[in-house]
Parts: structure tokens; sequence; C-alpha cells
């Protein structure tokens, strides 16, 4: 693409988000994006911010989540569909666009399905960063669907984790988890029980889906000091934790407007306090502070992380061919001239 080709978006198909991927690494991809959002959250005062409109029906949720710095504007098309994988479909899927807010028009159209597991892995490893105990070595992963390789993937590259131990309702989820994570620095243990994945375990993390109020971990099951990474319960009527566990636990959010909606805090009163991650990451409010302390980061995926995933792929594939020139802009040469440009394409 040519800077005169200002009227042709880039657009970066799955396949070219894959090359990119390998390019530079997966880990060092999830560690830059990790970036990308904490300068982002470290201005967090400076972005338009709203809880993500979604669209409910029983078969899932389709969610559009918008976010603007005043600069750029930006939006993530997502779907939620825990049944989809019984028919061969994904639970989640997404695209996103990025545009310049002085013209309005798009300057970048990106598949997100690959780049929401790495901005979710992402943003999970930089909480754990500030909230999982220090020297924490052993991570269990409870779900082991799309997202867990690259989560595991994540607290390894960011969090010092060298051991995973899986569980999954589904041994063939666990299975496939452990057989992707084979040489990749990490000793994984495939577990028969949550009980057994959790065992000397100091980080947490529950990804499963279900559109119902879960169980995945009972409040005996949670010792102090850990850290828990809840990321699968993100819609109402769909959470992971007995409420005990919320009861005993410190509480950190992205945005509390979506989250209390959406999250494992939607089981709590309204106004159950809780701490926002941007205000950690600028200092206003305490992390952990206590050994025995139990952290939870009740994730749900605000559009800040998307926002600056989508600035990140669009800095990366500047001087590369990780992109095809889309033509989704008229842009007649006479800007009032629209009629005429499409008699003249006869
Ligand atoms: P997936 O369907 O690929 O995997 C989910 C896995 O959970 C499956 O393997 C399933 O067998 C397992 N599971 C279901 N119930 C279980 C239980 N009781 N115990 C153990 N395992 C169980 O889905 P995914 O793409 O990996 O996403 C997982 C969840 O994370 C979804 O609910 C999704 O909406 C959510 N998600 C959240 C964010 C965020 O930012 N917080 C981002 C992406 C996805």
């Amino acid at each position: 693409m040519k800077p005169s080709d200002k009227a042709l978006v880039p657009f970066v198909s799955v396949d070219n988000m894959m090359r990119l991927v390998h390019h530079i690494g997966v880990e060092q991809m999830i560690t830059q994006i990790a970036a990308q959002i904490e300068s982002d959250f470290k201005r967090w005062e400076s972005f338009d911010k709203t809880p993500r409109i979604p669209a409910h029906s029983p078969h899932g949720v389709i969610e559009l989540m918008p976010t603007s710095d005043g600069e750029a504007y930006g939006f993530k098309y997502v779907n939620g569909h825990p049944k989809n994988t019984s028919e061969g479909l994904q639970t989640v899927t997404a695209f996103g666009l990025l545009a310049d807010v002085y013209t309005g028009y798009p300057t970048l159209l990106t598949e997100m399905t690959m780049l929401t597991a790495l901005r979710t892995a992402a943003t999970s490893a930089l909480v754990g960063k500030y909230l999982a105990p220090k020297n924490a070595s052993t991570m269990a992963m409870i779900g082991n669907g799309a997202q867990s390789e690259f989560q595991c993937l994540a607290f390894k590259a960011m969090c010092g984790i060298d051991t995973v131990r899986l569980y999954d309702v589904d041994q063939n989820a666990t299975a496939k988890c452990a057989a992707n994570l084979q040489n990749k620095g990490l000793t994984v243990v495939a577990c028969k029980t949550p009980e057994n994945a959790i065992e000397g375990a100091q980080i947490i993390t529950t990804c499963t889906a279900d559109k119902k109020y879960a169980t995945i971990l009972t409040d005996n099951m949670v010792g102090p000091g850990v850290h828990i990474n809840a990321i699968g319960g993100d819609c109402p009527g769909k959470t992971e934790l007995h409420r005990d566990i919320l009861l005993r636990s410190e509480i950190f959010v992205e945005y509390p407007e979506q989250t209390r909606v959406e999250g494992e805090i939607q089981a709590l009163d309204a106004d159950h306090p809780v701490t926002e991650m941007w205000q950690v990451m600028t200092g206003q409010a305490k992390g952990r502070n206590d050994d025995r302390q139990i952290t939870l980061f009740d994730s749900v995926g605000f559009a800040i992380e998307d926002f600056s995933a989508l600035r990140y792929i669009k800095n990366a594939i500047e001087s590369t061919d990780y992109f095809e020139p889309l033509d989704m802009l008229a842009d007649p040469d006479d800007p009032r001239d629209l009629f005429g440009m499409l008699m003249r394409a006869q």
C-alpha cells in the first residue's frame, strides 16, 4: 500500500495474523500487547468508556465493544456461544476496526479471534504481575479450550510460571492443551479433578464456558495467598466461582460498570467494594499487600484492551506484507460526486 492509497484500508486476515504471530513469537507478542495495554490503562481517564453493548439470545451473545482516546476510535465485534463447540464451531469469534477520529476514516480492519486470545492472555498476565504472589511457579488451568494455551504461555512469559496443572470436564480438551504445550518450556500435568489441578498452585485460572451460574471452584478449594484469574464468567447468568470465595477475596476489575453486570460480582451487592486495575497500575490503589490475601481478577474483557491490541497490530504491520489493502471506502475524486463515480464505473 502506498501513502496515496488513503482510501484503501489495511485488512489483517486470520492467515496474516498467524504469520505475524509466528514472525514475532507468541510469548513476545503477548508481552508486547501487555505493554501496550498497561500504557493505555495508565492513561485511563483519556478514554471514552461505556459497558459493551450486548445482544442476548437463547443461543449466546453478540457484543460491540467501542472506545476512543480522542485521536483513534476502535471497536470489536465478538460473540460468546458456549453451545457452539458441540456443533464444531468456536465459542468466541471476533473482528475489529480502528478509525481516525479526525477524518472518521477506518485505518485498520482485522480478524480478532486470534487477537482476542492474545490480548486476554496479555491482560491476565499483566494483572498477574501486579497481584500474583511473588515467586509463583505453578498455575492451575481449569477449562482447556481455545484460550487456555495462550493463558499458560502468558503466565510463563510474564509471571515466571514453570508448571501448569490442567483440568477440563472434557479429557480430550486437556489432552489437546497438553499436546499443544509440549516443548514450550512448561512442565505440564494433566489432572483428573479440579481439586487435583489446584494442588500446589499459587495461581488459579478458570476459563470455562457454560451459560449458567457454574461452581468451578468451591470455597474450601481456595487457600490463603492464592491469586485467582477468573476469565470465563463474562455474561449475565454466566459465572464460575462460589459466592463465598468472592466474600473472602480482594476483588480487582477492569471497568466496574461492566463487571457488575457481567462478572463474578453480579452475585454480590451492587456496592460491594472492588478495585479498578488502572488505579493499581498508576499507583493510586494497592494491589496485593499481604501474603495470605486471596486476590481475584474478575476478568470480563474491556474495550480498552481491544483498542490497545488494535493499535499494536496497526504499528506491527507497518512496512510488512502481513495485510491486504481493502477497497471499502468509496472516496470519489470529487467528494460530493458519489453518484457520478457510480455512473462512470458502468
Ligand atoms: P472454549 O469453549 O473453547 O473452552 C471452554 C472449555 O471449558 C471447554 O473445553 C469445556 O469443556 C470446558 N468446561 C466447561 N465446563 C467446565 C467445567 N465445569 N469444568 C472444567 N471445564 C469446563 O471457550 P474459550 O474460547 O476457551 O473461552 C472460555 C471462556 O472464556 C468463555 O466463557 C469465554 O466467553 C470467556 N472469555 C473471556 C474473555 C475475557 O476477556 N474475560 C476473553 C475470551 C473468552
